[in-house]
């Protein structure tokens, strides 16, 4: 992407306002039509340039002729016929949210920002914004608000649908808005001409529209007017003004219903029936609406309020509604709507008879004030079995699943029945729920831990009657083979996305880590698997990822390829694996919520829509390949030469490094966890179960909170048995030697203050893109001082994951993954965390320049102290192969027993390595792409061939090899 001008956090400084005004009009007739970027820090002209340049484009992206809705914020969202229900939030809205309103009219926009973050991190697919109150100048708060959310990456990766009922507001977001985004709402209202000339508009911003069933004669409540009103507008769309059908979303009015007026107690029906008859009428276009209005008879009675939502939603998802504004956090699991007040509520959304609306009234009256009392209820064990196994699934509860599948077993014919039934039917909730961001990750490998028990009950029943019938065996939707690639050791991604697909009724073959192309391909065709999904961590593994595609290439394979794991990117997978393998789609899986829908695609019964899929990632694909031809003519590189003139400029003649208290080797075998416990940072153990948010806050998250809490919870008394029986040895060994910077951005280690040994030469990498005046090209070598000056560089390799298989196995023996990746995060947050304790007490004690320093571990976290300790492999050294120099110097693998794989991953996997860097003025940074003549020079330096140094360096190459 062009850097829009402004320095970035490297000091960048790519384009003046004009250069960056013709880049993005080039960009945009290259067919890249979809601008997003941030303005914060930019000039005004800048920000003048870049307006005048984006405001020519539209569309920005076309829904025409290929089936989808497509919308984007920094990421793309596109809602297929067959997507689950897509929940638009609803809190940063005025007229919704006293607080939302509260904080825009106090001009508090930062804490406004903090709700939209809180609607994605609630799993918010769409966020809707509106400013219609009647005291605040509404298009500066919208123009103000959507800037701020442009310029949040978190808020700003999802679409936004502009609401308010003036259209001149409307304007004003779609012209601050990036993306694709949706208008909320056009109508009739005011006649066609002016509907033309509103939708008109909206399609030359690029936008989606929700039309409104809304006519001259006012808001169409009948299912004819909302029908007729619909077909009307879809016509004229579509005919008159070039709307693209799938750009079309109908609002067909929700209303409220139990209001105590006759004619209000249709109003579910209406919606949902009308839901349907649009559908039909009107090809291609979605239905959306505003979900909480239908029980805002119930105000102030959320246990009401969230069933009918549930209640509501079930049945008009079926009918067709593709969409709705809501509060996720306000709608119970419809399942769990307690039965009684179920029936209720449904006799009240479908009118069933004259005194529904008392019956709920009176019902509400009863649970007001108490609220939802949650105590361990069992009532749910008096269901019937079928319903016990969905409970137990759904909520992941396995104390009484050997008892229910027993039930189920006598009661069904055969136990391949139970399965294909009520623990399918429970699985396919599950499912469900997880894809419309209902669940979450922990609850759904919780639940798979349920499923895997109640089939492991069946399996001898189901063995014993093959052998007498030698039939029924059982299978699921289709076979996947899983594995890490060679040379790489992580398998949390792996496994968890294995757990998912496993849920989902597909067969899974783990070949588990470090697995070669050959004995993949082997697999693949002994067990006749119908995909091969790919997983690594480490860069290396892309390389090993592209080996197996052209192996499978070679081998003349035709089975679909998925790619992922932490390095993987959409780009990686276009540019370099797919063009290696033409047999098959081959396809980037950005996480475990993504890796269903990616399965169920590839192996639709229906061959058409199995070949349009394929069809469409490889168009996909092809342009995102186009874009990078199109995007390295853009960057401007200095010649290494240039770069190393550029370097930081540090004051030498001035400087005293800091003699290290206890220069040296040291090692430490078995560290105490309880002390490392205190140094863990939780915000990445959350995140690695794909639950976004900072820790503690996350807890008390509105959506995420109670989940975040049970993990934490889990967490927490998991570590207990971790420090109490000692499952995992923690083991370091640090040094600290003689060192100084020599030519060539190279460090010398010397083996003594003599400095004439050389003990390890330690070879860094420069920055070479272009810098803003005044920035320097970063290279860890500047923080080294020349030789003349005596300076220090430390190394240290930290494990915390010594002894941890026998208790994975252990866990994964009794069906238990679920608490086989929780203790392999918690060694991997207990690695990370020895690495920070370790560091302190060398700042503090072992090289002793930061004696007084007293930081808590959030200070810590956040990098506050004096010197860094970069580590191989992460952005301001991505080069793996420097491990080998740092292993070798410490003697690791002898002393504490971490081995380097030969991609350079460290086994066990919790662990950590790097050096330590003591000069104040040193900072973490990236180190970006380089230029070719930087390889030749580093291949030389390392007495490496060029060709293998671009191997190593592919992920940071400037060019194509
Ligand atoms: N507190 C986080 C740190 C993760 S980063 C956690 O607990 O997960 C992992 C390691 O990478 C750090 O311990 C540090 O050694 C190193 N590191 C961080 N940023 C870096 C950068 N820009 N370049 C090189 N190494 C870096």
């Amino acid at each position: 992407y062009p850097n829009a001008g402004l320095p970035n956090e490297f000091g960048e400084y790519d384009q003046s306002p004009e250069e960056m005004r013709e880049y993005i009009r080039d960009f945009a007739a290259s067919g890249f039509v979809n601008i997003v970027g941030g303005c914060c820090g930019t000039t005004p002209d800048h920000i003048r340039c870049m307006a005048e340049a984006v405001a020519g484009l539209s569309p920005r992206i076309p829904s025409e002729g290929t089936g989808y809705t497509m919308l984007a914020g920094l990421e793309p969202l596109i809602i297929r016929e067959e997507t689950n229900f897509v929940n638009i939030g609803e809190r940063t809205n005025v007229t919704g949210s006293k607080a939302f309103a509260r904080l825009i009219k106090s001009g508090d926009y930062m804490a406004a920002l903090s709700v939209a973050q809180q609607q994605v991190e609630g799993g918010a697919q769409v966020i809707d914004v509106n400013m219609d109150e009647g005291l605040l100048d509404s298009e500066k708060a919208m123009t103000t608000f959507l800037n701020l959310v442009m310029s949040e990456p978190e808020i700003a990766k999802l679409p936004i649908m502009i609401d308010s009922s003036k259209f001149h507001v409307i304007e004003a977001g779609l012209k601050v808005v990036q993306g694709k985004c949706i208008v909320n709402s056009i109508s009739m209202k005011e006649g066609e001409a002016e509907f033309i000339r509103q939708a008109r508009l909206v399609r030359r911003y690029g936008a989606a529209a929700v039309v409104m069933a809304f006519d001259e004669q006012g808001q169409a409540d009948t299912i004819e007017r909302k029908v007729e009103i619909c077909a009307r507008a879809y016509k004229i769309l579509t005919e008159q003004v070039g709307f693209p059908p799938y750009d079309i979303i109908f609002d067909p009015n929700i209303f409220a219903v139990a209001t105590g007026i006759t004619e209000h107690n249709e109003y579910a029906i209406n919606f949902i029936e009308a839901t349907r008859q649009i559908k039909e009428r009107c090809i291609g276009a979605k239905i959306s609406g505003g979900v909480s209005n239908i029980s805002f008879s119930y105000r102030g009675n959320n246990v009401i309020r969230e069933a009918m939502h549930s209640a509501f939603l079930y049945h008009a998802v079926q009918a067709g509604m593709d969409m709705g504004i809501v509060n996720a956090g306000m709608v119970e699991v419809y399942e769990e709507v307690p039965k009684d007040l179920l029936k209720l509520v449904e006799d009240v959304l479908f009118n069933r008879n004259d005194n529904a609306t008392e019956a709920l009234t009176d019902y509400a009256e009863r649970v007001k004030g108490g609220g939802r009392q949650i105590q361990k209820d069992l009532s749910w064990r008096e269901v019937s079995v079928e319903k016990r196994l969905s409970y137990a699934l759904v909520r992941g509860i396995t104390d009484y699943i050997d008892e229910d599948t027993e039930a189920a077993r006598l009661k069904y014919a055969t136990p391949l029945e139970v399965i294909e039934g009520p623990l399918m039917d429970g699985m396919n909730i599950v499912g469900d729920l997880f894809g419309a961001g209902k669940m979450f990750l922990p609850q759904v490998v919780k639940s798979a831990r349920v499923m895997k028990k109640a089939v492991a009950w069946l399996t001898p029943y189901i063995e014993a009657g093959k052998a007498a019938t030698s039939d029924g065996s059982y299978t699921g939707k289709g076979k996947i083979l899983m594995a890490t690639v060679k040379g790489d050791v992580h398998d949390i991604g792996k496994n968890i996305v294995g757990v998912v697909l496993g849920c989902n009724n597909y067969d899974i073959i783990d070949l588990g880590v470090m697995v070669p192309a050959e004995k993949i391909l082997a697999a693949a065709r002994q067990h006749n698997v119908d995909i091969i999904g790919l997983s690594g961590l480490i860069t290396p593994s892309l390389d090993e990822m592209v080996h197996v595609a052209k192996e499978m290439q070679r081998q003349g394979m035709n089975i679909p390829l998925l790619i992922g794991g932490a390095t993987t990117s959409k780009t990686h997978t276009a540019v370099k694996v797919e063009p290696q393998y033409h047999n098959a789609p081959v396809i980037h899986v950005l996480d475990a919520s993504r890796c269903v829908a990616v399965a169920s695609q590839l192996l639709a019964e229906n061959k058409a829509s199995r070949a349009i899929y394929a069809a469409n990632i490889r168009e996909d694909y092809n342009k995102i390949r186009a874009h990078r031809g199109n995007r390295q003519s853009a960057k401007r590189y200095l010649s290494l030469a240039q770069a190393r003139a550029n370097k930081t400029p540090l004051d030498w003649s001035s400087y005293t490094p800091p003699i290290p208290n206890q220069p040296g080797v040291h090692v430490f075998e078995n560290y105490s966890l309880a002390e490392l416990a205190d140094y863990i940072d939780w915000t990445p153990f959350f995140s690695s179960w794909q639950m976004a948010g900072k820790f503690p806050e996350i807890l008390e998250d509105n959506i995420v909170g109670i989940e975040a809490k049970k993990l934490y919870h889990d967490a927490q008394s998991m570590l207990r048995f971790i420090i109490d029986e000692k499952w995992l040895t923690a083991k370091a060994v640090i040094g600290i030697f003689a060192a100084n910077a020599v030519e060539h951005d190279d460090t010398a280690v010397w083996s003594d203050e003599t400095r004439s040994n050389r003990l390890a030469t330690l070879h860094h990498l420069r920055q070479q893109n272009q810098k803003a005046p005044g920035q320097p090209n970063y290279s860890l070598a500047d923080y080294i001082a020349p030789e003349g000056t005596p300076d220090y560089v430390g190394a240290f390799a930290v494990t915390a994951g010594i002894g941890i298989e026998k208790h994975v196995e252990r866990f994964e023996k009794n069906l238990d993954d679920y608490s086989a990746i929780l203790l392999k995060a918690l060694a991997d947050r207990l690695a990370e965390a020895f690495a920070e304790r370790l560091h302190e007490r060398v700042r503090k004690e072992f090289w002793g320049f930061a004696t007084a320093e007293t930081l808590p571990n959030t200070a810590l976290i956040n990098e506050e102290y004096q010197g860094i300790r970069p580590a191989p492999g992460y952005p301001a050294c991505p080069e793996h192969t420097e491990k080998r120099t740092l292993f070798e110097l410490l003697d690791v693998t002898n002393r504490i027993g971490i081995q380097l794989t030969e991609s350079c991953a460290m086994y066990p996997t919790a662990a950590v390595s790097g050096w330590y860097i003591s000069h104040p003025q040193s900072k973490y940074f990236g180190l970006g792409q380089i230029s070719k003549d930087q390889v030749e020079d580093y291949a030389r330096r390392k007495s490496m061939h060029p060709e293998e140094a671009e191997k190593w360096l592919s992920p940071v190459l400037n060019y194509d090899v």
